[in-house]
């Protein structure tokens, strides 16, 4: 018997009998039935995680806002204090946003800007970009750079991953460590590989890590500012450009990511 269908509802699946056209039809049906049943699912879950995200510093502030309204007589200092707060949830909730977007106009399937672009040029323009957050941290920055590479793809999507990768070598590795990058040609391909001798990642989570959202470890990745994006946004961007991504790493002793750019994009 079948269930009547109310409209849009995705869990029902069609009786598959007999053979033929019909059949291929029916089974056709389910398969397309589970695939958006799945799709609504991740986008329900994306939805949520979102909003949960946007509402942490939102809470945080409304309490350090409350305060200042409701205790007139706090310290100057105490006040000035909880303004910084405010000020660094306000720079959290533009990051998180910022990457929405990011993520969003991507899903809706926004078109690459494409061009041929100086590898070589960009990597030591980000490399000199976040040299003063490594200066910051007391961490040395080495590029190793090969001179006149060229990639046909769209320039602000990939300096954004070589700038997320850095980044997150920067925030993962402590006081005094070591964060390299090299790109160079390999086989034909464009190979950009970003090396830190850092914190690391436990093996049970390396699987995981490219996922919307996911952090290692949650108390820890809100301090550093992480929204748990950027390395899916990395992911996605690399994806568009036909590359692929790799990790190694191991806990306590840092973390290596290798993207490789295919040969067709390359030109010398
Ligand atoms: P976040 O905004 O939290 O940094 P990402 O998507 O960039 O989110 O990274 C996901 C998680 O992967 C991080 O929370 C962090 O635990 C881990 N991670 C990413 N890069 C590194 C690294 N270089 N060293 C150690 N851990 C890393």
């Amino acid at each position: 018997t079948m269930r009547k269908m109310g409209k849009g509802d995705l869990s029902v699946r069609v009786p598959v009998r007999g053979s033929g056209e019909l059949r291929e039809l029916a089974e056709n049906y389910n398969t397309m039935a589970s695939q958006l049943e799945s799709l609504d699912k991740t986008r329900n879950q994306f939805v949520s995680n979102a909003s949960h995200e946007l509402k942490t510093p939102l809470a945080t502030m409304k309490i350090l806002l409350e305060s200042m309204i409701y205790e007139p007589d706090m310290p100057a200092e105490v006040r000035a204090d909880f303004m910084k707060d405010m000020n660094h949830e306000i720079d959290r909730l533009t990051g998180i946003v910022t990457d929405l977007l990011v993520l969003t106009r991507m899903d809706n399937g926004e078109e690459m800007k494409r061009g041929i672009v100086n590898m070589t040029e960009l990597t030591h323009e980000t490399i000199h970009q976040l040299t003063p957050a490594a200066e910051k941290n007391n961490q040395t920055l080495t590029g190793d750079v090969q001179e006149d590479l060229f990639f046909y793809g769209d320039k602000s999507k990939l300096s954004q991953i070589l700038y997320n990768l850095m980044d997150n070598a920067i925030k993962y590795t402590p006081e005094e460590g070591k964060i390299s990058v090299s790109l160079r040609e390999e086989d034909g391909n464009i190979v950009w590989r970003v090396k830190d001798n850092g914190i690391g990642i436990p093996e049970e989570d390396l699987d995981h890590i490219f996922e919307r959202f996911y952090r290692v470890d949650k108390a820890r990745g809100r301090e550093t500012g992480g929204t748990g994006l950027g390395l899916s946004i990395v992911k996605q961007m690399v994806r568009m450009h036909g590359g692929t991504i790799t990790v190694e790493s191991s806990l306590g002793k840092g973390s290596e990511f290798t993207v490789t750019f295919p040969q067709e994009g390359a030109e010398s």
